[in-house]
């Protein structure tokens, strides 16, 4: 498949969201990816690889339905105000578990409260972010395929094409910190993931063309 079809079957995703085409960005990696990234002016859709190598016409059209689903979503502004909140959460816990410390603990106990109660606030701001992210993912799924009429299982299989090696990285073995690690996943695993998409009913493209 050339390159100008790729920017067909995009248009015709997004414009099946009712969101503008993003800006499409083609680079040559070894792996492949699909992915859009916020600019201030707009949108930029990253077609990293040679995606109709891995995947066929119609999981490449399901991805870009997921793809403009998140635009549809405006899960871009919305991580905004997820971050934020995250850290409002955190940082509120750390000035009760401050308070707390100042009351019940000697003097000495309280600097190391101060010192290192920092890092596990810290992870779990990102894993709360991450969290919202992962809801997202989810949420890009359905209403690609309950409201823009991609086939779940031909965006099942394109995710599983697509995704790498999700076994816990060498690393968070051996500190034996593998729920930590998944904890910080931005993107469910793909399981989950084909499980739920699995579940979905979709709509049928002539009722979602004519939406
Ligand atoms: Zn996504």
């Amino acid at each position: 498949m050339n390159r100008e079809t790729l920017i067909l079957l995009a248009n015709a995703a997004f414009m099946r969201a009712g969101v503008p085409t993003p800006r499409m960005i083609f680079l040559k990696t070894p792996g492949c990816n699909v992915f859009v990234v916020p600019t201030p002016r707009k949108p930029v859709l990253v077609i990293a690889g040679d995606l109709s190598a891995k995947l066929s016409t119609e999981q490449i059209e399901a991805v870009f339905l997921h793809e403009a689903a998140h635009l549809a979503c405006k899960h871009f502004s919305k991580r905004i105000l997820a971050n934020l909140s995250a850290l409002l959460w955190t940082a509120s816990g750390l000035v009760v578990l401050f308070l707390i410390a100042v009351v019940l603990l000697p003097p000495q106990w309280v600097v190391l409260v101060a010192f290192f109660a920092p890092i596990p606030a810290a992870v779990a701001q990102i894993g709360l972010f991450s969290r919202a992210l992962r809801a997202q993912e989810f949420e890009a799924d359905r209403v690609a395929v309950e409201k823009l009429g991609a086939d779940p299982d031909q965006l099942a299989s394109a995710i599983r094409n697509l995704s790498g090696d999700e076994s816990p990285s060498a690393a968070a073995k051996r500190w034996n910190v593998t729920g930590v690690s998944a904890w910080l996943q931005t993107h469910p695993p793909t399981a989950e993931r084909e499980v739920k998409l699995r579940a979905l009913v979709p709509v049928k493209s002539s009722q979602s063309r004519a939406a």
